[in-house]
């Protein structure tokens, strides 16, 4: 860990009144969620398809079956839990300094470790509807279900999660786009911001702005601090000093 980067980070935190913090499925891996688009040597021997194809509309449509086989095995993680990084954003946001956590992950553990305002990009797998009359589902009711999740009414039960071909839930944009507009400190974590649409997200945000991600991002050089290092481990060493600031 850099103990000035560290020190740097504290700085920006403790003189912040509407952070923004934007993640990917790196704030995840430390909680056991691998990034399903890391694939494996396992993976192939399974899976004719690549993760992008098998988590499309078409396919869910046309697959239905396969979809739910790939969704149950590599999306759904019921036992996995917060790590730090999601416990220091939650209590950021009750100290007064982190306005909203915008997330690409589907897996709810912002909101698990407290996080009141997690705006959800790609939907949630704790969410699931029926297809056909609306009904709500919870992530065990997919998990305990074989083959095609169904309703009672016969419809296919949908988790409310932003499929490849489908289009971002408008609000979620919105208020995204809203929090990032009035924000005093932007902060990326674990996310390379390859995925559509972090990158432009980030792009128009001209405030100051702290990058913390193992890989480079296409928006590195616009960073005011970066940070390679794991966004958990980060967040453990930086909160004593935040906290400290802040009495
Ligand atoms: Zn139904």
């Amino acid at each position: 860990m850099d103990l000035e980067k560290i020190r740097s980070l504290a700085d920006l935190l403790s003189q912040s009144h509407r952070a923004v913090f934007f993640g990917g499925a790196g704030v995840s891996t430390e909680s056991g969620i691998p990034d399903f688009r890391s694939t494996d040597g396992l993976y192939h021997q399974q899976w004719d398809d690549p993760p992008e194809t098998i988590l499309s509309h078409t396919y869910f449509q046309r697959r239905t079956e396969d979809f739910f086989r790939f969704y149950r095995q590599k999306m759904l993680f019921p036992l996995a839990s917060p790590n730090a990084a999601h416990r220091a954003l939650a209590q950021l946001e009750d100290m007064g300094i982190l306005a909203a956590v915008i997330t690409q992950n589907i897996d709810g553990l912002h909101q698990a470790a407290g996080s009141k305002r997690v705006i959800e990009l790609h939907g949630s797998v704790l969410r699931n509807h029926c297809m056909q009359c609306g009904e709500a589902y919870t992530m065990q009711d997919v998990l305990r279900s074989k083959g095609i999740p169904r309703c009672h009414c016969g419809g296919v039960i949908k988790p409310d999660v932003v499929l490849y071909e489908e289009s971002l839930p408008f609000d979620a944009i919105e208020q995204a786009v809203s929090f990032i507009a009035q924000a005093d400190l932007m902060i990326i974590g674990g996310t390379s911001l390859a995925v559509y649409p972090a990158a432009s997200f980030a792009a128009d945000y001209r405030g100051q702005l702290v990058i913390i991600n193992r890989s480079p991002t296409p928006m590195d050089h616009r960073a005011d601090l970066l940070i390679d290092q794991p966004i958990g481990e980060t967040f453990k060493a930086v909160m004593p000093l935040v906290t400290a600031r802040k009495q």
